[in-house]
């Protein structure tokens, strides 16, 4: 990647002050890197640098946000399950009797997977809206 710094720039650099991963402004560049900087909560000027040192190198690698994982463990349960399409799910109703790991087609969720059998009449199916309670062997 090219680097574009210019003096008076933001940049995302540890504050040595703030103890954090701050934006900063570009005080002076040298060799096309930033070189000096100041934290825009502390205003400290202090050298530049991407990250804490030593410390928890992979601290800024996000993890997915929650409603991410949440759909993506919802295709991947979809399409183990499903292979052939959604033909084998089973229309919901609370007089069945369902198994876990069975494609449920209910009625205003949609097509969605028993998680567990909580117990005889509750189970936790996964919908794409996500995990809900449903009764059963009613
Ligand atoms: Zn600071």
């Amino acid at each position: 990647m090219i680097n574009n710094y210019t003096v008076s720039g933001e940049i995302e650099a540890w504050c040595t002050k703030c103890k954090l991963e701050l934006a900063h402004t570009i005080v002076a560049i040298v060799d096309n890197l930033p070189k000096k900087v100041k934290c825009n909560t502390c205003n400290g000027q202090h050298n530049f640098r991407v990250k804490q040192p030593d410390k928890s190198p992979t601290k800024s690698i996000k993890t997915p946000r929650k409603i991410k994982a949440r759909e993506a463990t919802y295709e991947e349960y979809i399409s183990r399950l499903s292979g052939d399409g959604v033909s084998r799910s089973r229309k919901y109703s609370i007089q069945g009797s369902f198994k876990k790991d069975e494609l449920v087609d209910h009625s205003k969720f949609g097509i969605g997977v028993v998680l567990s059998v909580i117990k005889v009449n509750k189970i936790e199916i996964l919908f794409k809206d996500g995990p809900k309670l449903l009764i059963q062997n009613q």
